[in-house]
């Protein structure tokens, strides 16, 4: 159609021209088309355009030769091709050596290319075939290839439509080509790039992130996708913020208002990163999904090429469980250097490779003493080789150890330590550490055995005590149960120890309570265990007693040795003991029973005359019950006059006169018959009636007195027995002061008869009573005398007028030759002293000639007479005169 138009003037052919050389210049194959125009313009206007052509084709080429373009016409019809250019510049081939057909050509094209140039060549050739354009490469004359694109077309057909004449031209492209692959690796390599970033950032386990100066996400990895925002992919943080995440997740769960507590936090550390403007480490903590997390974060400016801050980079990572292992860690190491217990870490060698402060304040040893040696270096030599053998042997078996051991310090000093040993393993199970820990236990051993020793042992005599007894006994009798044996334990009282505690003092009271316990513990054997109660009580316990005879045999030994002088200091005493026994199994089978038991053994002995052993039988309980009735039954006895007094005869040896006797008391039981003073007397002194009871005594006394002073002369003397208990009672003095006053009766016919107990108090109130008796005429008699401990000297420093020889010297004065000597020694020395001499018991003509070859001035016992009723005394009176 712009051929038309040209044809019909309507376009100038200037302006055509250049309108062809500016296409021809952008699309080389409308050369042909141009050479068309040209001969139709020849055709047309030939004359007037010639010059406009010549000066027009100038330009043209101009215009090829600035494209650098070839321009070639292709003969189809003789295979030839010719260039309308000067210069074939395309491949490489010189001016003179182009391709002159077009196999030649072809043979130039790259093998990769030339199917889809024939391809594309023969689409050209077919009628409206179009244009042929098609870059590919041919072959230099160097060797290298060349690209070039090919623009041409049928310019030329029969009438058939069989191509005649083809033109193009052909450009070389090859910078252009290589520009392009350049561009498009460039654009690879940034996509591969990209996608390795992707790949790397979502494969890490590390939390990624880039946020703009908003604090918007530009990116975020996997990681934090999934641990922190708990975002769907890692597109969707894209544009949003932390904040954004957070927020989610805390309405997600609105129970937990502790959800998720990261959001601000982030953005705080993202706007301290942004301002300083340098990279910064934090150290975050909160929840995420309900769990506590700690996070080590790193953030720095995000700064691109060209230098500015577009946002800010982070990375965090999880470090939760370092930090409570660190935290673990850095406690283990404060324990370590800070405890009070001694710790050291051996390897697996049994090498000290660390010790802690403590060890080296108890060991003594420093760090870098101990660190390389053996723990044998603090050895004591205290234990068996076989003690450090099992020590080890269930350490390889169970990984730990624990137990006492005596080590020693540098110093040289042995010390206790409770050891425990600890086994760390590798992995594969083999040893790696082993931790020991130890304190010094030393001080703790020494005053638990201080407190053991306290509790258990009695200070004074270092025996053990009442509750080490009770232990004792109970094993014993558990012992005794087993092994189907008997035991025997006695209960041991000294009598009157409380004369010598109060006359020589305390100490030597202490004194001889230490040596009676050494002397009880002589008599028995090491498994026997001898305890004191308290006071002057003692126990003892035979345990496996196969033979009964051996406790008699030991109670008697306990006699003997008790009842020799104690020598304590400058003093000498003499004591006593009773000591009741029970037996197990035959009496009791329990400790409280058998406590009970011996008590009231004891109590026997005690009441048959001290100095003595008795065992108890169930007839002692029965004994414990009637004592019981019989006091209520004396509380009845005055009132009821079953008292009476009896009189027994005191005979003066010399001349067989009988001018005094002692009043004893009689008790007739309406159904027991005659109750012995010896067992109601006690019970009387118990619960107080004694008072009651020794008013009417004196009272009776004095009367008779009176009366038999008138009958048998102005000298006789009736002897009064008079308890403790009365002589200590203030009220006493007055009572029969009163009395005597009120009766007339002459205190000449009364001599009072008390033990030395009551002078060994040492009260006042004693001595004034005294004092009372001798303003009152009244004689004082010591009665039992020898049984207990005082000395003459003493007794007549108190203006004591008669000495009663106790009857247990009696016993024996025809037998035993020191207890003979002893009352005549008696004698003597009471006459030295201005006192006179009564014997008691006396039984025997034998006795009595002792007495009187001693000198002994009364005698008084069954001899004569037992104590008579006052009728059948006075039948003995006249009879005696008879
Ligand atoms: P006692 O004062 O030493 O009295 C002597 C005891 O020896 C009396 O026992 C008497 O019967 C006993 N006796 C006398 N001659 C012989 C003898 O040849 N052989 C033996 N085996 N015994 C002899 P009795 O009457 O049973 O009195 C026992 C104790 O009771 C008295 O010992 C005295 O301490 C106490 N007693 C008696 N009457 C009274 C009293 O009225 N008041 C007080 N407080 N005690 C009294
Ligand atoms: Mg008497
Ligand atoms: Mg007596």
């Amino acid at each position: 159609s712009g051929m038309s138009l040209i044809l019909q003037g309507e376009i100038t052919r200037d302006y055509l021209i250049t309108g062809f050389v500016a296409a021809s210049l952008v699309a080389p194959s409308s050369l042909a088309l141009i050479n068309q125009i040209l001969r139709t313009l020849k055709q047309t206007q030939i004359q007037s355009l010639e010059s406009t052509v010549a000066r027009h084709r100038l330009t043209i080429e101009m215009a090829i030769e600035s494209a650098q373009m070839d321009v070639w016409e292709l003969d189809l019809v003789n295979n030839a091709i010719k260039y309308n250019t000067a210069r074939i510049k395309v491949h490489g081939f010189t001016e003179s050596d182009p391709p002159r057909n077009l196999q030649v050509w072809l043979s130039y094209i790259h093998p990769d290319d030339i199917e889809e140039f024939h391809r594309r060549m023969q689409l050209a050739m077919l009628p409206g075939g179009g244009i042929f354009d098609y870059e590919y490469r041919v072959a230099t004359g160097t060797g290298a290839w060349n690209w070039v694109r090919t623009r041409g077309g049928i310019i030329q057909r029969d009438a058939t439509g069989k191509p005649l004449l083809a033109a193009g031209g052909t450009i070389n492209i090859t910078e252009r080509k290589q520009a392009e692959a350049q561009l498009h690796a460039s654009e690879e390599r940034a996509h591969n790039l990209s996608r390795l970033l992707r790949l790397i950032t979502d494969n890490v386990t590390d939390m990624i992130w880039a946020k703009d100066t908003n604090k918007r996400f530009l990116f975020a990895n996997k990681a934090m996708c999934d641990r922190l925002l708990n975002a769907k992919d890692t597109d969707e943080p894209i544009g949003k913020d932390d904040l954004f995440f957070a927020l989610r997740e805390r309405n997600s769960h609105p129970d937990d208002p502790e959800w998720h507590t990261f959001g601000e936090l982030c953005q705080d550390s993202d706007a301290i990163a942004l301002e300083n403007g340098i990279p910064m480490e934090f150290d975050e903590y909160g929840n995420v999904k309900g769990r506590f997390l700690r996070l080590d974060v790193h953030k720095a400016p995000f700064i691109n090429e060209q230098g500015e801050v577009i946002g800010v980079v982070g990375s965090a990572r999880d470090v939760t469980q370092q930090k409570a292992i660190e935290e673990k860690l850095r406690l283990a190491s404060l324990v370590f250097e800070n405890s009070s217990e001694a710790m050291f870490i051996t390897d697996d060698k049994g090498f000290i490779v660390k010790v802690n402060p403590a060890f080296t304040r108890v060991t003594g040893y420093a760090a870098a003493e101990a660190i390389g040696k053996n723990p044998s270096m603090l050895r004591s030599n205290m234990h068996e080789p076989s003690f450090y053998q099992s020590m080890w042997s269930e350490l390889q078996r169970t990984g730990h150890w624990q137990g006492e051991i005596w080590n020693r310090r540098k110093n040289g000093e042995v010390f206790a330590e409770w050891q425990s040993i600890n086994t760390i393993y590798n992995p594969d199970g083999t040893v790696h550490r082993y931790v020991s820990l130890f304190s010094d236990i030393t001080e703790r051993k020494k005053s638990e055995e201080r407190i053991w020793v306290q509790a258990n042992f009695d200070p004074l005599t270092g025996i053990p005590n009442r509750r080490m007894f009770r232990d004792r006994l109970t094993q014993d009798l558990k012992k005794a149960h087993r092994a189907g044996m008997g035991l025997a334990l006695m209960f041991l009282d000294l009598d009157r120890f409380k004369e010598v505690n109060d006359t020589l003092g305390h100490d030597v009271g202490d004194a001889l309570l230490v040596e009676a316990s050494q002397r009880i513990a002589a008599c028995v054997r090491e498994s026997d265990t001898v305890a004191r109660l308290g006071g002057d009580e003692f126990t003892v316990i035979l345990a496996e007693l196969n033979d009964r005879n051996s406790v008699e045999r030991i109670a008697a030994n306990i006699l003997q040795s008790l009842s020799c002088p104690f020598q304590l200091g400058e003093e000498t005493a003499y004591v006593s003991a009773s000591i009741g026994i029970t037996l197990y199994p035959d009496d009791a089978d329990n400790l409280e029973d058998m406590l009970k038991n011996a008590d009231q053994a004891m109590y026997v002995a005690k009441n048959s005359g001290r100095n003595r052993f008795s065992y108890f039988t169930n007839a002692m309980q029965e004994m414990a019950l009637y004592r019981l009735r019989m006091l209520n039954d004396l509380r009845s006895a005055l009132g009821g006059h079953q008292l009476q007094l009896h009189y027994q005869p005191i005979v003066e040896i010399s001349t067989g006169r009988i001018h005094k006797a002692e009043a004893l008391l009689r008790w007739n039981h309406p159904q027991r018959g005659v109750v012995s003073p010896a067992e109601f007397i006690p019970l009387a002194e118990e619960s107080g009636l004694i008072h009651t009871i020794g008013d009417w005594v004196f009272a009776q006394a004095t009367a008779q007195a009176q009366e038999w002073s008138v009958r048998y002369g102005d000298d006789f003397q009736i002897s009064v027995n008079k308890s403790p208990i009365q002589v200590q009672a203030k009220t006493d003095q007055c009572k029969w002061r009163e009395h005597m006053a009120r009766t007339g009766v002459s205190g000449r016919n009364l001599v009072i008869e008390i033990t030395e107990g009551v002078l060994l108090d040492n009260s006042p109130q004693v001595t004034t009573e005294l004092l009372a008796y001798r303003d009152a005429g009244i004689q004082v008699a010591i009665d039992d005398f020898g049984t207990g401990y005082s000395a003459l000297s003493y007794l007549k420093k108190l203006d004591i007028d008669y000495v009663k020889i106790d009857q247990s010297f009696l016993r024996n004065l025809v037998n035993d030759l020191s207890d003979r000597a002893l009352a005549e020694a008696i004698v003597v020395m009471a006459h030295k002293l201005g006192m006179q001499v009564i014997a008691e018991g006396v039984e025997t003509q034998e006795q009595l000639d002792l007495l009187a070859a001693m000198g002994c001035d009364y005698a008084q016992g069954f001899l004569y007479a037992r104590a008579l009723s006052p009728q059948d005394f006075e039948l003995l009176m006249a009879r005696q005169k008879g």
